[in-house]
């Protein structure tokens, strides 16, 4: 039992950052280091392990951007060239007869003496079948040149980098089947709270569903992390404690609820008697109590269990969290500055994450704030970061941060 931080008694409360900071510091001292080799299929989501260089030259070969005709403009002095070849994607083509144009379709290889393509818009093909051209020729027109792309030996994604469909495809582009990633990392998902019940079954008095597994699990599966649903924990000790030690080997151990001001927190208890604790009262709202230590080695982060505070807490430190425990180093989801469509009057003492949507260029909020209220994210296109201490005239610069960017 090692009590790290005790529940901060003067009233001051942990800024965002340096909770962010705390939980990095921890995930850098637990980096996932197994890594396991993977079809191209299975990456998306996980993170990249190995440096990928590029092995090819990409495009391979210089090719057409377009359909049209590929000729030596030296060789167009206003009389009209006879086609010599027609060269369609995926042909090997011969070098261009001196005094000829070629046929040629966007993705070919352009053939060795060409200089130019001209595209076929701009051809003038007359009954002979030779073609001449309407407007002036450049060096290289239409021509997308040998390694553009990447060429051999290029440092095309650095180990760490999170994969997504882009970077598949760019992989894919390079010939690889298969990638080396970090493995997925392994989180149990909790629930505490005895008025939660699964949905689809009649709901009792006092009681309510339990939407925050739903938003987690599927949320961490997106992310890639290979989830363990560890159900609903009722509030009580002795249950805390065994199921604590009945979920196996995971790298995290995640649970909503239960560290409400006031409350029993049955979770803390277990986590002090069989590990660390520490109970953050964060400047951030939605949000506020987080819990952070360890069960008998295990990391655990208790979110506070509020839908809205699950949501903002999970984006905004599990998150970033989760990425670095797989050696991502920027974790900070994009923010970009919008002018605010509404007014913001009463200075905080939290950071507020407020959901809102950008309607005519301007950051606009769902009219009920509550941290209980999931329905305003499902309105919402992102949070609008409204910092401590700031009021706001309509018009102001705020940070809003894309749902879709923490979303995976
Ligand atoms: P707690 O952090 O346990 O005090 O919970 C704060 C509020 O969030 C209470 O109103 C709980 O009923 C609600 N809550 C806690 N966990 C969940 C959950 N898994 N799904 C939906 N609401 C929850
Ligand atoms: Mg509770």
């Amino acid at each position: 039992m090692k009590p790290v931080d005790k529940p901060g008694k003067t009233g001051a409360l942990m800024p965002v950052e340096a909770a962010l900071q705390r939980l990095l510091d921890m995930a850098d001292a637990a980096p996932i280091l197994e890594r396991e080799t993977v079809r191209l299929a299975e990456c998306d989501g996980r993170v990249l392990a190995e440096d990928l260089v590029s092995t090819l030259d990409l495009p391979p070969w210089p090719n057409s951007a377009m359909d049209g005709y590929a000729l030596r403009i030296a060789d167009w002095a206003g009389e009209p060239l006879p086609v010599s070849q027609r060269i369609f994607a995926g042909n090997a083509p011969e070098p261009l007869a001196p005094g000829t144009c070629a046929r040629i379709f966007t993705g070919a290889p352009v053939p060795q003496g060409a200089d130019c393509v001209e595209m076929q818009e701009n051809a003038i093909i007359h009954s002979d079948e030779r073609v001449s051209f309407s407007e002036p020729l450049q060096a290289g027109q239409n021509i997308r040149p040998q390694g553009q792309e990447t060429t051999v030996g290029e440092l095309v994604l650095p180990a760490g980098t999170r994969l997504g469909p882009i970077e598949l495809g760019l992989a894919a582009s390079l010939g690889r089947d298969r990638l080396e990633v970090v493995r997925r990392v392994r989180v149990a998902v909790l629930s505490t709270g005895d008025e939660l019940i699964e949905p689809g079954l009649p709901l009792g008095p006092g009681q309510i569903y339990n939407s925050n597994r739903r938003v987690l699990c599927s949320w961490l599966t997106r992310m890639g992390c290979e989830v363990s649903d560890a159900g609903i924990l009722p509030d009580d000790l002795e249950q805390t404690r065994t199921r604590l030690a009945g979920l196996g080997s995971v790298d995290l151990i995640l649970s909503t609820g239960g560290v409400s001001v006031g409350e029993a927190d049955f979770l803390g208890i277990a986590l002090r008697e069989e590990g660390e604790l520490a109970l953050w009262k964060l400047a951030i709202k939605p949000g506020k109590p987080l819990t952070c230590g360890h069960f008998r080695g295990v990391p655990v982060i208790g979110l506070p269990g509020n839908p809205a505070s699950t949501l903002v807490t999970f984006a905004l430190l599990a998150r970033p969290y989760l990425l670095r425990r797989q050696g991502v180093e920027d974790v900070q989801p994009l923010r970009f500055e919008v002018p605010a469509g509404f007014v913001w009057a009463k200075p905080g003492n939290r950071r507020e994450y407020l959901r809102g949507r950008i309607e005519q260029g301007k950051a606009v909020i769902y009219h009920n704030q509550s941290s209980g209220v999931l329905r305003s994210a499902a309105w919402a296109e992102g949070f609008v970061e409204v910092m401590e201490g700031t009021t706001l005239a309509a018009g102001d610069p705020v940070n809003f941060i894309p749902l879709n960017e923490v979303l995976n």
